[in-house]
């Protein structure tokens, strides 16, 4: 498989460019040039494997044996996932008879992302060693990319990660468990601003190709394909689980932010495994006005109970709009654009009527988590963490429990990662031994405040990033 922009550019590249390079030289996000068949046949071969034996499947859909024996893509995967917390790395609670609870956060992090992250950077550690090279992963991060991107790399002596999260957006363990790493190759920073401050911070210095290139710059946010690959595996081994008979259809609510979860979601459907998508949102709400109301307008990012959720524009919905429109570089970059000037977007109808076959969306606000995270613990013994209560939330209101028969509700975060929240809402604290060891460690953490020249002062970190590569005489520059 060879992998393409959604910008519309003819250039195709590997699996290993597309970890290495942010974006693509027209600016678009990259993808495999066409989404890989899965047949109701492979499902039920696939029916009992586990989540780390779907994974391998998934990947070697994608990635061909010319970039990696299919033999070694087994031993990296397995490799990726030993730092998890329970063996089978994913489980099922069951809330009710219709409806399961996707624990996906037993990760370092405590957080579905370390799901992919974890695969991402065992991916990057094998292709640098391979090109005796190194690489600088910028992140930004809402709340748990950070830490789960921080974790995957302790380690992996040829990647450094630059972390740069809102200071008075995420949550307090959260920020801890970014600051309590003491590995010399992650760099946190607090920034006096909100997530599209680091968003703008984060693109101009991901599209200065010079810059990017004398550094080998690139990200693990989840414009990295490889993370929506990875994630389309839990997806199907959520289907897997869920479906009595293999055809019938399983209905899957993702709580949904930067929207790489519920896209990851969107290529197994269009894969064709059977799956009805659902995608939650909290008050910042721009993936639900585009999908239900084909409007939206770039709107400020307001704080709320689910911090991993905050952002003003869901990265990966460039990816939908690509998919949707068969491959259309044009539509993509026309609402692109349209939406970054500050101005109202649309998509052509049937680029809009595709997405509405495929997904439905809604608006969780703050009442709703508060009353799911309730509902959970007083009806069932069941802990959810905010993020998690906007899919159970939409699920109870929209009485998905009675009228479907297999739900899946992707639970995203631990809930023991958010006790100030679990307390403002009345609940009893999470005992969790992890969090207890975090709030116990030396924490360490660099500044950008409001004043400040960020740009000069995260190149030149980066700079220095490399300086020690090439000092340590460790690589060559990849280009
Ligand atoms: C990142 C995150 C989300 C949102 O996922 P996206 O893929 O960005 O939509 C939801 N919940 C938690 C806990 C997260 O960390």
């Amino acid at each position: 498989m060879k992998f393409r922009s959604t910008r519309g550019s003819d250039q195709l590249i590997t699996f290993e460019e597309t970890l290495l390079s942010a974006y693509g030289k027209d600016g678009g996000m990259w993808m495999a040039e066409r989404v890989p068949e899965i047949s109701l046949e492979t499902l039920k071969d696939w029916k009992h494997l586990s989540y780390i034996e779907v994974v391998q499947k998934v990947v070697a859909l994608h990635v061909s044996e010319d970039e990696i024996p299919y033999k070694e893509q087994e031993e990296l995967l397995n490799r990726a996932y030993q730092k998890f917390n329970i063996k089978e790395v994913v489980k099922m609670a069951a809330l009710t008879k219709q409806v399961q609870v996707m624990e996906l956060f037993h990760g370092e992090s405590m957080a579905f992302k370390d799901l992919a992250m974890c695969c991402v950077s065992e991916f990057l550690q094998y292709f640098l060693e391979k090109r005796k090279s190194f690489f600088t992963a910028f992140i930004a991060t809402s709340g748990d990319t950070g830490g789960s991107a921080a974790y995957s790399v302790c380690g992996k002596p040829n990647i450094d990660v630059v972390v740069l999260y809102p200071q008075t957006f995420v949550s307090e363990i959260q920020a801890m468990m970014m600051t309590s790493i003491p590995d010399d190759n992650v760099h946190v920073y607090a920034v006096e601003g909100d997530m599209m401050d680091i968003d703008e911070l984060m693109i101009e210095i991901l599209y200065d190709k010079e810059f990017v290139a004398n550094n080998n710059l690139g990200t693990m946010n989840s414009i990295t394909f490889c993370r929506l690959m990875v994630q389309m595996a839990h997806h199907i081994w959520a289907y897997l689980q869920a479906a009595k008979v293999i055809g019938d259809y399983v209905d899957i609510v993702v709580p949904t932010g930067g929207a790489g979860n519920i896209t990851a979601c969107f290529l197994a459907q269009l894969s064709g495994v059977p799956i009805r998508a659902h995608a939650v949102t909290n008050i910042n709400d721009c993936f639900h006005q585009i999908v239900t109301n084909n409007s939206v307008k770039l709107a400020k990012v307001k704080k709320t109970l689910a911090p991993a959720m905050d952002i003003s524009f869901p990265g990966n919905f460039e990816r939908v709009i690509w998919l949707a429109s068969n491959q259309s570089g044009e539509i993509v970059s026309a609402a692109i654009n349209t939406f970054l000037n500050g101005e109202e977007m649309h998509l052509p109808e049937f680029v809009h009527n595709k997405i509405q076959k495929y997904m439905q969306t809604a608006i969780i606000d703050q009442e709703g988590i508060k009353s799911a995270m309730l509902k959970c613990y007083s009806e069932h013994k069941y802990f959810v963490c905010p993020h998690t209560a906007t899919a159970l939330s939409y699920i109870f209101t929209r009485n998905l429990d009675k009228d479907y028969k297999n739900v899946v509700a992707m639970a995203t975060a631990h809930p023991a990662k958010f006790p100030e929240i679990l307390e403002s809402v009345g609940l009893p604290p999470v005992p969790s031994t992890i969090v207890d060891g975090i709030r116990k460690q030396e924490k360490r953490c660099l500044k950008l405040e409001k004043d400040s020249n960020w740009r000069d002062l995260i190149c030149k970190k980066i700079v220095d990033i490399t300086a020690k590569h090439q000092a340590n005489n460790k690589s060559l520059l990849c280009n």
